[in-house]
């Protein structure tokens, strides 16, 4: 026991019961597990003082390996033009989709890994990661290639998601439920290829119908892989309670959710997971009703929606505060739905999420003494310690890498 490392808490650390103590977590240094917590007697190696340590924060949802950037779309849309306008003029997903295509493996590697450092700099140690910016067999893959390599390279968790139902591609315009089909052959591959856990379909008027995802979800189920769902999000689409019914890990956005769709979500097993960082950024849609789903019994998950049109947004903590100021999330909430609620969206709570013995030694000591200021701290990069696998990457606010 004497060569463990022993991160000494004096603050609170959140466990999986939610439960709050003063204690000791202890980490395997060869495998990067909490092996123990509440222990004293071993040699301290990170002293905490009085400040809050939390389990590493789990982003749920990005969009993070892509090539070009939209910024000017940014300005115009501040302006008063639409997703909508943009779009038509060839700017929007497709745009992203023309500078991903041209990019290489080793670059979409190298952008999402300089992506990463802001995130885990920022006290996110685990990430899901979608492709959906390739939109033809061989760039899809290629994007869950890179995303395989970043894995390999990251020091917390990185989660892949075959999302090639993000958009109707240029090739098969007209023909959204042809592409699907398309899109459901080369699950079985995806699968066998070990390049994803999860399968991501944009199910909404503007992109692609319940009806002709129906394939996507059977293909998806075939392979033994599991389903998200982009759903809800500008209206109500029925889509929380179809996801629901289906057995989805998540469904995400949920903007437009109806009282019935938050009485499905809140039955079942189901993650309910809200984007404010895309409302924030895009100003199109609604903030989601997190409010009356918590009450209803749902479990909420956060995340960034990390893109480079709709949500641009790195931070976590940014998304909390967004949470709290505009959907009435208290800080334990925010803070469950960015620990071990997000873990359950991507199927990963025995793994990440919570401080318990068992798990992996993903933690944060927090410049602030509270939980309630970690959301009040409206930008400000609180994260002063990250540790992700037992590895410290940051120290006293330095970042160190990995
Ligand atoms: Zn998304």
């Amino acid at each position: 026991m004497m060569d463990l490392k022993c991160l000494v808490a004096e603050s609170a650390f959140i466990s999986r019961s939610r439960a709050k103590a003063t204690g000791t977590v202890c980490i395997d240094p060869d495998t990067g597990i909490i092996v123990a917590n509440g222990a004293t007697d071993l040699d301290s190696f990170l002293t905490t003082g009085d400040r809050l340590v939390t389990p590493g924060l789990v982003d749920s949802h990005t969009h993070l390996v892509f090539a070009g950037d939209r910024a000017d779309e940014f300005y115009r849309r501040a302006r008063g033009d639409t997703y909508a306008d943009i779009a038509r003029e060839g700017g929007g997903i497709l745009r992203t989709m023309t500078a991903t295509r041209a990019a290489s493996e080793d670059e979409l590697f190298e952008l999402g890994r300089a992506r990463l450092v802001r995130l885990l700099d920022a006290g996110t140690t685990t990430v899901e990661v979608k492709s959906g910016y390739g939109l033809t067999d061989k760039d899809e893959l290629k994007q869950l290639r890179a995303i395989r390599r970043l894995a390999a390279d990251f020091p917390g968790q990185v989660v892949a998601t075959y999302m090639g139902a993000h958009a109707v591609p240029p090739e098969w315009k007209g023909r959204a439920g042809g592409y699907l089909k398309r899109c459901s052959e080369l699950i079985a591959t995806i699968a066998a290829d070990g390049l994803a856990e999860f399968v991501d379909i944009f199910v909404d008027p503007l992109a692609f119908s319940r009806d002709d995802c129906d394939c996507v979800v059977q293909a998806t189920f075939d392979a033994g892989l599991k389903l998200k769902l982009h759903g809800d999000e500008f209206g109500d689409d029925g889509t929380a309670a179809w996801g629901a019914g289906l057995g989805a890990t998540s469904i995400d956005h949920l903007g437009g959710i109806s009282p019935d769709g938050i009485d499905a979500l809140a039955g079942s097993a189901t993650v309910a997971t809200l984007l404010p960082g895309t409302m924030f950024f895009s100003a199109h849609g609604r903030f989601a009703p997190a409010r009356a789903m918590l009450d209803s019994g749902c479990t909420v998950a956060l995340a960034t929606d990390l893109n480079p049109g709709s949500s641009h947004v790195y931070s976590l903590p940014l998304v909390m505060t967004l949470a709290a100021l505009r959907m009435g999330m208290t800080a334990q909430e925010c803070l469950d739905a960015c620990t071990v609620n997000g873990a359950k969206a991507l199927g990963k709570q025995h793994l990440v999420g919570a401080l318990d013995p068992g798990m992996r030694a993903d933690i944060v000591v927090w410049d602030c003494t509270r939980l309630d200021e970690l959301p009040y701290h409206a930008g400000a990069n609180l994260a002063r310690d990250v540790i992700a696998g037992g590895k410290v990457v940051k120290r006293d606010g330095v970042w160190l890498g990995w």
